[in-house]
């Protein structure tokens, strides 16, 4: 069978890679523990379901606008206005069948073959390849864990070129847990400004963050740089609402346009019944006081796994202020001996852990960083204990 060029140009999800591996030690009977998890294990809160129940009994079950029901968008308005001081119209919203959804209409319909996307590194696994879909070229700048993962104005003014069509933020972050500054951002956005190009801002982390940070979306700076940036959102990760698949973005009214047309002949409308959920998890009473729950559960999990990266020699982590991962360093490992084998980068270290410790982590070359894991805290505490004691001792044997 002859496949296209543009499937055989991409890689399959890795971190899907190494679940799969974990799931089959599983099912031979193996106590592997999983901190692979890119999604919240908490239940999706009952307000939400109930609104969705209430749909379908309502016979809401059938097509609805392309780009999504005028109740959804103008909930999203609200929820931009509320918690992003930031003012948009109908004709700028458009509702995708997940933030993933949202980012690959926009790659396909904003980029051609020789135009250049930046991507700071760690970054989330999908955008590299959607933008490889859409025949542009991701241009990868690297940050490491001094810098706290985030990229400066001289590194991303580095990177641009004529080609350069966009840069890709994504704050907080997915693996590293790191997220922008006002301040930080403000840096980032003179750049931006003077070389004029389109900011592809993901912050589908924003409310779960910790201490007392700040999320600032990058779209709130000025009147121009809003008009300079597509803000993508969803309900997956604050809302415990992944496999709904809702997501969307907020743009200037052409880019949204393209979008719905490229969707009316693809996709058409998400679930009308996850956009009726939707709705009440965006406006619900309970909503805030739901996130809440789960963040103070979150906060409670990095710090025991901060507490215990300290205590083990060769690792260190960044500490995440949101979302909820970590993305510990393990290169102090690398060119260590186990089984007469040299360890040398992720994919090895990621392998001598589902081995030895028998905890599946996700390898940060997944993420474009070869010298870390991602272990998620989306799992019990317990789990995260038991983990944590697993990895320390095999560690402990690899030291002797
Ligand atoms: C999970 C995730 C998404 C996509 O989530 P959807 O379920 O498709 O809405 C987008 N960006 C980042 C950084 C993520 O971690």
């Amino acid at each position: 069978m002859k496949f296209a060029q543009r499937i055989q140009n991409i890689q399959p999800s890795m971190t899907l890679a190494i679940s799969a591996k974990a799931q089959s030690l599983k099912e031979q009977g193996i106590d592997v523990i999983g901190f692979g998890a890119g999604e919240p294990d908490f239940a999706t809160p009952e307000n939400i379901k109930q609104a969705a129940i209430e749909a379908i009994q309502n016979n809401e079950t059938h097509y609805t606008n392309v780009s999504g029901t005028n109740a959804l968008k103008d909930a999203i308005i609200e929820k931009f206005d509320r918690d992003n001081g930031l003012a948009y119209e109908r004709n700028q919203i458009v509702v995708s069948c997940g933030a993933k959804h949202s980012f690959y209409n926009l790659a396909q319909v904003l980029w051609d073959t020789g135009d250049e996307v930046i991507i700071p590194a760690p970054y989330w696994v999908s955008y590299p390849d959607m933008v490889i879909l859409a025949n542009a070229s991701p241009v990868i700048v690297d940050t490491d864990q001094s810098s706290g993962f985030k990229i400066t104005a001289e590194q991303l003014q580095k990177a641009i070129t004529t080609k350069t069509r966009a840069v890709v933020l994504n704050s907080p972050s997915n693996p590293t847990g790191s997220a922008y500054t006002k301040n930080e951002l403000e840096a980032l956005a003179e750049v931006i400004l003077k070389n004029k190009l389109l900011v592809i801002s993901d912050e589908i982390y924003e409310k779960i963050i910790f201490d007392d940070f700040e999320h600032v979306s990058i779209a709130s700076l000025s009147e121009e740089l809003k008009q300079s940036t597509v803000v993508i959102n969803g309900a997956s990760k604050c809302f415990a609402m992944t496999g709904w698949r809702i997501g969307y973005l907020a743009a200037n009214a052409d880019i949204v346009s393209a979008i719905s047309k490229l969707q009316g002949q693809s996709t058409s409308n998400p679930t009308s019944i996850a956009q009726a959920a939707s709705v009440e998890a965006l406006s619900g009473k309970q909503s805030p006081a739901e996130i809440q729950k789960m963040v103070v559960e979150f906060k409670k999990r990095r710090d025991t796994l901060m507490d215990r990266y300290a205590k083990i020699e060769g690792v260190s982590c960044y500490q995440p202020v949101g979302s909820f991962y970590s993305f510990p360093d393990f290169s102090g490992l690398h060119g260590k001996l186990w089984n007469g084998r040299t360890l040398n980068g992720s994919l090895d270290i990621a392998e001598f852990l589902l081995e030895e410790a028998k905890v599946a982590l996700v390898p940060g070359i997944a993420f474009g960083a070869d010298n870390n894991q991602r272990l998620s805290f989306a799992t019990s505490m317990e789990k995260i204990k038991e983990g944590m004691d697993r990895i320390e001792s095999a560690l402990k044997s690899l030291h002797a």
